[in-house]
């Protein structure tokens, strides 16, 4: 572990492998915010290996039905269906809804709204294999606010035909903190959802699933 870099009054570590570290920062001697590693934390390093292991070992149908929840919950409030979990050791940290009509805003999306609950935790908390469940393909706002929070892991059902997964995943700040993205995952059932509520919207969205 080094010090790499100096932020005004932060000090920012950053592992062998150029990954930032981030947790609570500790306000040390001569008021200087010490942001500690959570990896250096934990003693340990997680590294890709050990976090695909825990990854593969989710049941993801189970938490796509728990997101699917809560979509299903937005369309009955008069919501777009999109619902989202944040996942962490096999648990649910945060769960979110489209709440557009709700707030009167834009950005109110399902995901965002998740990792918002799960913030303080994920903060607080080693933070390694978390997992963003997603009845919908996260848009590029969403994926950024992923990578903000240090999430590491994105299951969605539906595909957006709007996303190009291939190009996003390419950046290198994206790839750095995107292990694993895999769709498709009870996407039948997140369409449904749009086929009931927004039936107009579904065009949207991959025209393979199946009905
Ligand atoms: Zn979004």
């Amino acid at each position: 572990m080094q010090i790499s870099e100096d932020v005004c009054h932060a000090v920012i570590l950053a592992d062998s492998r150029g990954n930032y570290a981030r947790g609570l920062p500790n306000v040390g001697p001569n008021n200087v915010i010490v942001y500690r590693c959570n990896h250096e934390r934990a003693g340990y390093f997680c590294s890709r290996e050990e976090r695909q292991i825990e990854f593969k070992t989710l049941d993801h149908e189970h938490f796509m039905r728990e997101a699917l929840r809560e979509a299903e919950l937005a369309g009955l409030a008069g919501e777009t269906p999109i619902g989202a979990v944040v996942v962490h050791d096999g648990r649910i940290i945060g769960r979110g809804r489209a709440r557009h009509v709700e707030r009167h805003s834009e950005i109110a999306h399902a995901e965002l709204n998740a990792l918002l609950e799960a913030e303080n935790y994920i903060r607080d908390h080693i933070h390694a294999g978390v997992v963003l469940y997603t009845t919908v393909e996260p848009c590029v706002m969403c994926l950024g606010a992923v990578v903000m929070s240090d999430v590491d892991h994105i299951v969605f059902a539906l595909a957006d035909c709007n996303i190009h997964p291939e190009q996003m995943l390419e950046m290198p700040y994206v790839r750095r903190h995107i292990r694993d993205y895999l769709g498709g995952i009870l996407a039948a059932e997140s369409r449904e959802l749009f086929r009931r509520f927004r039936p107009q919207e579904i065009m949207f969205f991959e025209s393979n699933a199946t009905s």
